[in-house]
């Protein structure tokens, strides 16, 4: 068979700018496709260098280098392969998704048209061969190019476009449309139409779910606001399912086939909360939120999410959740109503004029990129997760863990650059009612709030006691709360302060101001400050990476005297 390989850049071209090696990077790939290929019994044939040509990018116009299926070698191949000139023959190309710059219906319609004309496509970079032998060849080559498309256009004009092309498709091959129209379309003259009820109601329960509510609350809020379809009630089973049914952003089947009802980004990030609640929320019985801290919870000793079990005695414990799954971290669980508590009263009387100051606060969009991050964070891990069980991960799972580190390192960025005065804090609730197990939509609630102003609470355990770590989204401020494991008493309130290269340790009316440049520490109120303070203040700087030299500053003989006096 011959094999038609087609390169962004010709050698020719390239050995005019570079004086070069006469084979582009891209050339060398298509030949190395060729020279190790092996029959697939699907198509029957082998394919060689002694039978190929090279479809030349600059003919006939010397300054064009696109893929294009107009001008070029590849518009008068495609001429040909019309003509019947070639009837048969490998097109070999590094990509289907580098074609993804023409609007996707002309891409899918061009290499359709090869395709019938008995042009099988190869594609080098992932092995795929498009051909009339080999079945769903035109719905596996929609989707790449569609997905290649989707990431660099917006999405409601491709639905229209995508919409077209796939009617275009169905007109073009006789494929029937599938049967079942989804029970939110009607077809009017031919054309699909969003039942606007519909709509508004799935738009509010994407909304609202991306916001953090609960599936329980969603359906309460749909049922008791008017927007039942057709009187019938919403259940919770409807809209779980709705939170994975791609036909909402049109698809069917790996193909686009529908108008979009959903925005897809929304629907992405529902689909995601989704898989992550599944994570970590395992043990959520009813949708109850056992836990209020879920998803910004983590262990202190291997950064996994925690998880809340009931014991023997019917009581709430708070675990890292690899120490209760596959026992890899030896993180001991705890009381979960005690660090519950602690965490609350010190969230009702936190400041936050003090951690948000002017200029640090963060405004509408940075809450929501906060929700979004929150998120990001608990899909990392998760990410990781997978790829610890296996030995090969496979390379789209990497990639995915590679394009979310970086998209968090950008939300982070962004969220600290924000500024802003009109940000509010409402953390207006009644710590009695919140911890009440059965208020759930009252403790959704408070989750969300959480959520959008603290960005961690990280536990350790230490000598008796439960060391909870609050991070906020800012750098300047952080908070450390001391909790007796046995009693719940809250034993030590830490803050940490960090300003212009100074750091302040401040735990009751003591303080430690360390110059990070000079190296140097000062003591503020050391007559005062009680025994315990003094020594959890110690064993917490010593936890610290680089902070011993305070801890041995701490221990002085003229400090200790001044601490036991
Ligand atoms: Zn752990």
């Amino acid at each position: 068979m011959r094999a038609f390989l087609y390169c962004r850049v010709s050698s020719k071209h390239q050995t005019k700018q570079q004086g070069g090696t006469g084979v582009t990077r891209q050339e060398a790939t298509v030949i190395e496709y060729i020279n190790g290929y092996n029959p697939d019994p699907k198509l029957g044939y082998q394919l060689s260098l002694d039978d190929h040509e090279m479809l030349d990018p600059d003919l006939g116009k010397s300054a064009y280098h696109g893929y294009n299926f107009t001008k070029g070698a590849l518009g008068e191949f495609k001429l040909k392969v019309l003509s019947r000139e070639i009837k048969e023959g490998a097109l070999i190309i590094e990509n289907v998704d580098r074609f993804s710059r023409l609007p996707e219906h002309e891409a899918i319609r061009e290499f359709n048209d090869l395709i019938l004309g008995g042009i099988d496509i190869h594609e080098v970079e992932t092995g795929i061969v498009y051909s009339k032998k080999i079945p769903n060849t035109l719905s596996k080559l929609a989707h790449s190019i569609e997905r290649a498309w989707g990431e660099s256009e917006r999405k409601s004009s491709i639905a229209k476009k995508v919409w077209k092309a796939r009617r275009e498709t169905v007109l073009a091959t006789g494929k029937p449309l599938p049967a079942r129209t989804p029970k939110w379309l009607k077809i009017v003259n031919s054309e699909y139409v969003i039942d606007k009820k519909y709509s508004d109601a799935v738009n509010a329960i994407f909304k609202l779910y991306t916001e953090g509510y609960g599936t329980a609350y969603i359906v309460k809020y749909l049922n008791n606001n008017d927007m039942k379809i057709d009187d019938l009630s919403w259940s919770t089973a409807a809209l779980t399912k709705m939170y994975s049914d791609e036909r909402l952003i049109g698809w069917k089947s790996g193909m686009r086939v529908y108008p979009a009802l959903v925005d897809e980004e929304v629907f992405k990030r529902a689909k995601e909360i989704k898989n992550s609640k599944v994570f970590l929320n395992k043990q959520k019985i009813n949708g109850a939120q056992r836990s209020i801290f879920n998803s910004i919870a983590r262990c202190g000793k291997c950064g996994a999410a925690m998880c809340v079990s009931v014991n023997g005695h019917n009581k709430l414990y708070y675990w890292c959740w690899k120490k209760r799954g596959t026992k890899e971290c030896d993180l001991s669980g705890f009381v979960y109503a005690y660090a519950e508590l602690a965490i609350l009263q010190h969230i009702k009387n936190i400041e936050w004029d003090k951690v948000y100051l002017e200029g640090e606060r963060g405004n509408d969009r940075s809450e929501e990129l906060r929700l979004e991050l929150t998120e990001l964070l608990s899909y990392k891990l998760e990410i990781e997760e997978i790829l610890k069980s296996t030995e090969r991960p496979p390379t789209a799972v990497l990639r995915t863990l590679i394009n979310t580190e970086e998209q968090i390192e950008k939300l982070e960025g962004e969220i600290s650059s924000m500024i802003s005065s009109e940000y509010e804090v409402n953390f207006d609730f009644n710590i009695d009612d919140i911890i009440n197990q059965n208020n759930i939509e009252l403790r959704q609630k408070c989750n969300i709030q959480l959520k959008k102003n603290i960005k961690s609470i990280v536990f350790n355990k230490y000598d008796g006691y439960i060391i909870i770590d609050i991070e906020y989204f800012t750098d300047v401020l952080k908070h450390v709360l001391i909790v007796n494991n046995k009693t719940g008493v809250l034993v030590s309130n830490i803050s940490i302060t960090k300003r212009g290269g100074v750091i302040y340790y401040n735990s009751g009316a003591f303080s430690i101001v360390e110059s990070e440049s000079e190296g140097v520490c000062t003591f503020e109120g050391i007559d005062n400050v009680s025994v315990t303070d003094y020594f959890l203040l110690a064993n917490y700087i010593g936890s610290l990476p680089e902070k011993q030299w305070i801890v041995d500053v701490m221990y002085l003989q003229n400090n200790m005297d001044a601490v036991l006096k």
